[in-house]
């Protein structure tokens, strides 16, 4: 029944559920003065190489803690922000604070080039979470190439993520402003795949480049057979596309095995981290190069 399901709805909480638990239920109003006073910032969660552990970038997740209320749920502030017209403010900030830590990254990662496990800082990539509203600014290639400009990154450095269940409203209107974004060297990830109701045809004909398996199957596959036969079918059809395949919701290591038996190319969750600051993500790339050091090291001294 996972073709029924449609998780912009089902999985956001509801209002009186919120209230229930004594959350905060922000208005636009409270939205307005976040944008205002730069209290959305922005966190980093890593995707590694299924196969080699490389590392291969991150993805870019909006924070919104209030300092009385405690943190928003980004899935009830970013729908709150499409229904009020902040869309478009919000995402620009998520990317302009997004480009400027991305770009500190050539100067923390391997500064003394000792170590030989890792990606050159240019091939890294970031990726950003973009509203199928965003899509209906047209200046929005231009936009986006010239923040990359000034930030000195390469827009092939850089992925936005469409989640499925919008993107394939409109297909025919989505060709356009996709392949205006291809065009300039952006990738273009479907997110949340297999929620939503796609016709494999119009998928293909869309200049998408990478498949992410959404993290509901993911999350429930080491117990579920149907998940796993899902995971599997999208991890093929990537395949048959020429797509990159990616997981999101690895939290166990035998979901980690399995991915990798079946050839998934991508992996991202909590069993390899938990989105971070920008500062915290500079000390997990540290370490995490430091440890795949030693391994390869210890590898070469047991032959
Ligand atoms: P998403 O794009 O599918 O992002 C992945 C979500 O899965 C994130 O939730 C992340 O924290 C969570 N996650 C990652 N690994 C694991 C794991 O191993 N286990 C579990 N249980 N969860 C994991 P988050 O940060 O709450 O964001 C929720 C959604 O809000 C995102 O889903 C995305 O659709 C939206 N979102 C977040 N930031 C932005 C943004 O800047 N712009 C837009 N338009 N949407 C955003
Ligand atoms: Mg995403
Ligand atoms: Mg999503
Ligand atoms: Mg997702």
């Amino acid at each position: 029944d996972f073709v029924k399901r449609d998780r912009r709805h089902s999985s956001l909480p509801k209002e009186e559920t919120l209230q229930e638990k004594n959350q905060w239920f922000p208005s636009a109003e409270d939205l307005q003065h976040a944008l205002d006073n730069d209290l959305i910032d922005v966190h980093f969660q890593p995707k590694i190489s299924c196969d080699s552990h490389l590392l291969i970038g991150f993805e870019v997740l909006a924070r919104w803690q209030d300092e009385t209320h405690g943190a928003v749920l980004p899935d009830y502030f970013i729908q709150l922000a499409e229904r009020s017209h902040q869309i478009d403010t919000l995402t620009h900030q998520v990317y302009e604070q997004a480009m400027t830590w991305f770009a500190r990254l050539s100067k923390v990662v391997n500064p003394n080039q000792s170590m030989t496990l890792v990606m050159e800082p240019e091939n890294l990539t970031m990726a950003i979470n973009i509203s199928v509203v965003n899509l209906q600014n047209r200046n929005l290639p231009e936009e986006l190439t010239e923040s990359c400009v000034q930030h000195g990154i390469k827009p092939e450095q850089v992925i936005l993520e469409v989640t499925e269940t919008t993107a394939m409203d409109n297909p025919t209107e989505m060709l356009d402003i996709l392949t205006r974004l291809r065009i300039k060297g952006f990738g273009l990830a479907i997110d949340d795949f297999g929620t939503g109701y796609s016709s494999l045809a119009q998928l293909a004909r869309l200049p998408f480049s990478e498949l992410k398996i959404d993290r509901s199957f993911v999350m429930t596959g080491d117990s579920s057979l149907e998940s796993k036969a899902v995971i599997k079918s999208v991890v093929d059809l990537a395949k048959s596309l020429g797509l990159t395949s990616i997981a999101e919701g690895v939290e166990t290591d035998s979901m980690r095995t399995y991915l990798h038996s079946i050839g998934c190319d991508i992996l991202q969750g909590f069993a390899i981290a938990q989105p971070m600051t920008g500062e915290d993500s500079e000390v997990w790339i540290q370490n995490y190069y430091q440890s795949m050091e030693q391994q390869r090291i210890q590898a070469l001294q047991s032959l």
